[in-house]
């Protein structure tokens, strides 16, 4: 896979645990904590890497408790070689431990963080009407909301209202996690097709409706964008094969190896939209380079999510020592590995 000289290096690994701010609502239930795992990676000659892996199983990616074994599996092995040896079963560790491999490659070669106008999320609910406002002031002009958590009729007052309290030249992504049915999509793209501010619905449909979205993408004016049909390279390849052109929605960081979904992007001109999984700044950065490498340049990044841990959150930091110093003292003993 990789072309470097093989290196015997050693993997060491520290779980984090993260709660939000307030519990993240979507349509797939209430989320309160991120888990990840902060990776780095040495070699011989003291060069040193950096990764993180943040699973998502609900996007059909391994479990955090999955992702710990495969880590010390591999804690002392010859790199790249063994990237090759993790399956696609894992793609938030293909992630990781490639971003770390590629970490120590480069290291000591300074890269700019890549600064791209970011979407920010909103807070479900009627929340999001005095949420969006600080969000604006600090330079976000693209908002994420989700819907398909409360019944419709209360989410379209209240989207009538955010469209009407929104500056002209603000855009909105709404954001239905696959939760809703036939009739509400069709509803709600209705409602959509009567504003210009907004840029897509989200995957309103659940995956297994790929018929029915390529038919609602070509009936309405507002566009569709698929997220959890496209969660992993596979399933973006699929899509694209089965004639996909809207917006695909890729979270680098449960995607797999980033090289391969490099490939892809840069062999077929997909309308891309790169988003966070609400990593740390080791995963973020990561993230933010391909997004600024393969993202379609006319859209908002999907990383504005910051603001959801508290600011005085020591894993808000973007010095990479600190995170890492911060984990051997505090969070990893408070771990909690779901059942
Ligand atoms: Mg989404």
């Amino acid at each position: 896979m990789n072309p470097d000289p093989s290196l015997a290096c050693q993997l060491e690994f520290r779980p984090y645990h993260r709660p939000f701010r307030q519990p993240l609502q979507t349509a797939h239930g209430p989320w309160t904590v991120r888990q990840g795992i902060l990776l780095r990676l040495r070699d011989g000659q003291g060069r040193v890497g950096w990764g993180e892996i943040t699973p998502l199983p609900w996007f059909g990616s391994e479990s955090l408790e999955s992702a710990l074994a495969c880590c010390a599996e591999r804690a002392v092995g010859q790199w790249p070689d063994l990237l090759d040896t993790i399956p696609d079963s894992h793609p938030a560790c293909q992630f990781g431990f490639e971003t770390a491999w590629n970490s120590l490659v480069h290291s000591g070669q300074a890269r700019p963080a890549a600064r791209l106008p970011q979407c920010a999320l909103l807070p479900a609910g009627i929340a999001a009407l005095s949420a969006w406002k600080s969000l604006w002031q600090t330079g976000a002009q693209t908002f994420k909301w989700k819907i398909g958590v409360a019944p419709m009729e209360q989410e379209q007052e209240i989207f009538g209202q955010l469209t009407r309290l929104l500056p002209a030249e603000a855009l909105l992504r709404l954001d239905a996690n696959g939760g809703l049915t036939p009739a509400a999509t069709i509803a709600w793209l209705r409602v959509c097709d009567r504003t210009s501010q907004v840029e897509y619905l989200e995957q309103p449909l659940p995956p297994e409706q790929f018929i029915l979205l390529m038919q609602l993408a070509q009936q309405f004016r507002t566009p569709l964008a698929l997220d959890e049909s496209v969660a992993t390279l596979a399933q973006v390849q699929t899509c694209y094969q089965r004639g996909w052109r809207g917006v695909f929605v890729i979270k680098p960081a449960i995607a797999g190896f980033p090289s391969r979904l490099r490939q892809f992007c840069q062999q077929h001109r997909i309308d891309a939209v790169f988003s966070s999984v609400f990593e740390t700044a080791i995963g973020r950065q990561a993230g933010l380079q391909l997004a600024a490498e393969l993202g379609n340049g006319n859209r908002a990044t999907g990383y504005g999510t910051g603001h959801w841990f508290a600011e005085a959150d020591r894993l808000n930091s973007t010095d990479v020592e600190v995170l890492w110093h911060h984990l051997s003292t505090t969070c990893s003993d408070r771990l909690i590995i779901p059942g």
